[in-house]
Parts: structure tokens; sequence; C-alpha cells
């Protein structure tokens, strides 16, 4: 299941016009907040479709019963690229777990990559709620390994992606993969170049964050 934030127009739509704008995206606080808020929006949306129980709350003039999250969810993301928008549903999901993985592509000579996993934090997946952030889904191989490799600490109740661009491409290569996920995504851009990037997009969602690196 995919669903597209910006079908309806609202401020995000803003947001994520300021990402891709190559002169406001050169602001990396400004980036990094727009992903936050990306991440915020999407937490709140996700928040609906996860079970809430009653339970009885005392105000300072009585008692009213209100509806509490059932169990909190596990939020993980990819780095380093994945923290601003980690931090957006961080922000909202306040006593989530949290879990880190590095994956980066590992680029060849002939301009080729191959997704190298090599460092995971995560707590006890079993029977959890799991949402995922990576601003941009691409060819969906980082996403997909990376959930393979979460796996390994347990079997989540459901899995949430959450991206601010994806592509048709890696859209349909998650769906292919890891049917049951369910992806958010802030936009949704036709083209992927040959060396993974997403046409319009934004560029290079971990350069504009914290900075160009050094390519390995
Ligand atoms: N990662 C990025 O940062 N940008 C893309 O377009 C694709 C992957």
């Amino acid at each position: 299941m995919v669903i597209n934030l910006s079908k309806e127009y609202s401020l995000l739509s803003d947001w994520i016009s300021e990402l891709r704008d190559e002169t406001i995206q050169l602001d990396r606080m400004r980036f990094r907040r727009n992903l936050e808020r990306i991440g915020e929006v999407a937490a709140f949306e996700i928040s609906k479709m996860l079970a809430f129980q009653e339970k009885e709350i005392q105000t300072p003039l009585g008692s009213v019963i209100c509806k509490l999250l059932k169990a909190q969810p596990v939020i993980a993301t990819i780095l380093r690229a994945g923290l601003p928008l980690h931090q957006g549903l961080l922000n909202f999901f306040d006593k989530a777990d949290n879990a880190f993985i590095s994956a980066y592509r590992k680029h060849k000579r002939d301009g080729s990559f191959e997704i190298s996993l090599d460092y995971i934090s995560c707590p006890d997946l079993e029977g959890r709620v799991l949402i995922i952030s990576d601003p941009m889904l691409a060819t969906g191989s980082s996403l997909v390994k990376t959930i393979q490799f979460l796996r390994q600490e347990g079997h989540p109740s459901e899995i949430h992606i959450v991206t601010a661009i994806a592509c048709t491409v890696g859209i349909e290569y998650v769906k292919r993969e890891e049917p049951l996920c369910r992806i958010w995504c802030g936009a949704i851009d036709d083209e992927l170049t040959a060396k993974g990037y997403i046409v319009p997009g934004l560029g290079d969602a971990g350069d504009l964050a914290y900075g160009a690196k050094l390519q390995m």
C-alpha cells in the first residue's frame, strides 16, 4: 500500500518544493527542518492506523476516559541521510524505541554500486510496529536489504516506510519484495538515473543535510 502525502495539497507541498529548490536547499538547517516536518506529518498520519486503548485519567476537576497508544513503535533509520526524517518521527512518537542502521552505496569504478550494511543498533522487534525512514526511495535496494537485516532482530507486526521522495521503480521493487509494508511518501517522481538518483528529485539528501562526503 502506497500513501502519497501530497495527494491533497497542504503545507507539506511547500516543504517538498523547498527541499527540491536548488537555491533554498543550500540552507542546510532549513533542509533538515523540512525533512523533519515531513517526518512529523507522517508520524501523525501513521498514528491513525495504530491501536489505542482506554485509560482513566484524573484531572484536577474530575476523571475522564482517554485513548492512549497501546504500544510504542520502533523507529528505525538508515545513517546518515535518514536522521532528520527520523527526528521528525521521534518528535511525535516521543516514547518510541529507536534503531539505527548504517547502509551506504559502495561505488565501483564503472559507476555501478552495491549496498553495504555494517552497523546495527536495534531493540527486540518481535511483534512490534516498525517505522523505517529513508528520505529518498530510489532503487529500493537499500531499504529492502535493511528490512531483511532488521528481521534478524525479531518479526515486526507491521512495517511502515517513510520517505520524502519516492521513485516509481523503487516503490514497485519494495512492493514486490516486501508486499506487506506500507509506504508513506511526500512525493512520487518517475525517473531514476543510471547512478540511482531520482529525477527531478532533489539531489543527494545526505550531502544537503550534512555536507559532501569523500567518495569511497
Ligand atoms: N539518495 C539521494 O540522496 N538522492 C537520490 O536521488 C537517490 C538516493
